[in-house]
């Protein structure tokens, strides 16, 4: 974990200890705080999830690894394969055990191996195919700091001798996913996986054929886990006209459920892929963004993006990014900084902790509260920019735009703005404050982005209902 500068016990301020890897503790009111998968939290969990509750729950780890292997894969070759692989399991000193669980279809297999293992690690593997003995080496090195190492017959080393058929079909396959769904790995058929057990059984997962493969990658992306691949040499013992139809029928099924859920803004990775967009508009609107805001907080030096989201912003300088989606955070821990998941209206920072407090697109998703402004101020040194960004109600575009965006897009961003601000209105709001307004910069005539200069002195309170100022629908 990173050590994030400025932390505090958001309900007392208090300094915080890490307690090892895994919980923060504050000296002054003895909350404990968890650290999830390297990112302090302080967004109090509503319910015990899945995986507290599942016979191998988290903490449960009996073994280094388990191996599932799936039914349908459980061909006439297992017992060619298993004593090699206990063999080559030994040599590595891993600790182990195997499982075949019982069942109808690839998925549903996997599925029950998932919930069934107890090893910190859970590999999965294909019987009905031989593979290079120096694979497993080579997926056990790549563990660290990824939640799925994939060994993939499709990457520089990597090699397939597969009935040709089988091959035409499992290169097509990958390719046509890689573009359609945006999943930037070579092979996404590979049954050769090392899964991080605690990420694949938080996942809830539906397929019950070899659709499953791709399920559980998407999902895995869209709750912003790693992934990365090695190379496989494989070679396939034996394949049949009808496995091959299962296989491309499974596939066909659950590609346009998964192709919602990819574009979906519950894709950890919706921002960051938005600044890439072959969508004109909403590439531009990204780009724009990230131009004007960069360029606002240039000469900060204690920089703080609160609802960072995976926006490539929280990536253009030493910064610290906050979050109320873990899943968002998880995807941002590529950019490098520090991570913090917490909520706008109780920020886990000490008073006059950062010279800049960036908070874009973030208003207009909570309802109209003081606090959301007096956090903002309060975790901001006098004489720090505050950049405040937000749609611009005034504006005709805006309005027509948000309509035909809610109308292409049900389910979207739209739907989400919940509090709508005015530029006259917010910019009244914000000097009564003690702010003053140093610009004020548009993207695509609609988006209005403000640099504000705390007050050095002491701003006498002025009270201002929120709602005086604020339209709230
Ligand atoms: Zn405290």
């Amino acid at each position: 974990m990173h050590a994030v500068p400025g932390l505090a016990c958001p309900a007392c301020r208090g300094d915080l200890r890490a307690d090892g890897e895994s919980s923060l503790s504050c000296q002054g009111c003895a909350a404990v705080y968890p650290i999830l998968d390297g990112i302090p939290s302080f967004v109090p969990a509503p319910t015990p999830t899945v995986a507290d509750e599942l016979p191998g729950g988290r903490g449960r780890d009996t073994y280094d690894l388990t191996v599932v292997i799936p039914a349908s894969r459980q061909a006439s070759h297992l017992d060619r394969l298993l004593p090699a692989l206990q063999r080559e399991l030994r040599s590595l000193e891993i600790s182990h055990e195997i499982l075949q669980p019982a069942g109808s279809g690839y998925g549903a297999t996997l599925r029950i191996g998932f919930e069934q293992a107890r090893g910190e690690y859970i590999l999965t593997l294909d019987a009905d195919g031989s593979h290079d003995p120096s694979f497993l080496t080579a997926i056990w090195a790549a563990r660290h700091n990824v939640d799925v190492v994939i060994a993939s017959r499709y990457v520089p080393g990597g090699a397939a001798e597969m009935p040709r058929a089988r091959q035409a079909l499992s290169r097509t396959l990958s390719r046509v996913l890689r573009r359609g769904l945006s999943l930037p790995y070579s092979d996404l058929s590979s049954g050769y996986r090392l899964y991080r057990r605690e990420a694949v059984a938080a996942l809830e997962l539906h397929a019950t054929g070899f659709d499953i493969l791709q399920e559980v990658l998407i999902r895995m992306v869209a709750a912003g886990y790693e992934i990365r691949e090695v190379p496989l040499r494989y070679r396939a013992l034996g394949t049949s006209r009808a496995w091959l139809a299962r296989f491309a029928l499974s596939h066909l099924k659950t590609f346009l459920a998964m192709w919602k859920l990819r574009n979906s803004i519950a894709s950890a990775d919706y921002d960051a892929r938005a600044y890439a967009s072959v969508v004109p508009l909403q590439r531009y609107w990204q780009r724009r963004r990230y131009q004007v805001i960069t360029t606002m907080a240039a000469r900060s030096r204690r920089v703080l993006d609160v609802g960072c989201g995976s926006s490539r912003i929280i990536g253009f300088t030493r910064m610290v990014g906050l979050d109320i989606v873990l899943a968002k955070l998880r995807y941002a821990r590529r950019y490098g900084n520090p991570l913090v998941h917490g909520s706008i209206f109780e920020l886990p920072f000490k008073d006059s902790a950062f010279d800049c407090v960036i908070c874009s697109e973030v208003i207009e998703h909570v309802p109209a509260d003081e606090r959301v402004f007096s956090e903002l101020e309060r975790v901001l040194e006098p004489g720090g920019v505050l950049i405040l960004g937000t749609p611009d109600y005034d504006r005709w575009r805006w309005r027509a735009l948000e309509w035909l965006y809610g109308r292409l897009a049900p389910g979207g961003y739209a739907d989400e703005h919940i509090t709508h601000y005015s530029r006259a209105n917010l910019a009244a709001f914000m000097q009564a404050r003690g702010f003053t307004i140093e610009r004020v910069d548009y993207v695509g005539g609609s988006e209005m982005i403000f640099a504000l200069r705390k007050a050095t002195g002491v701003v006498a309170p002025r009270p201002l209902p929120v709602a005086a100022g604020l339209r709230s629908r």
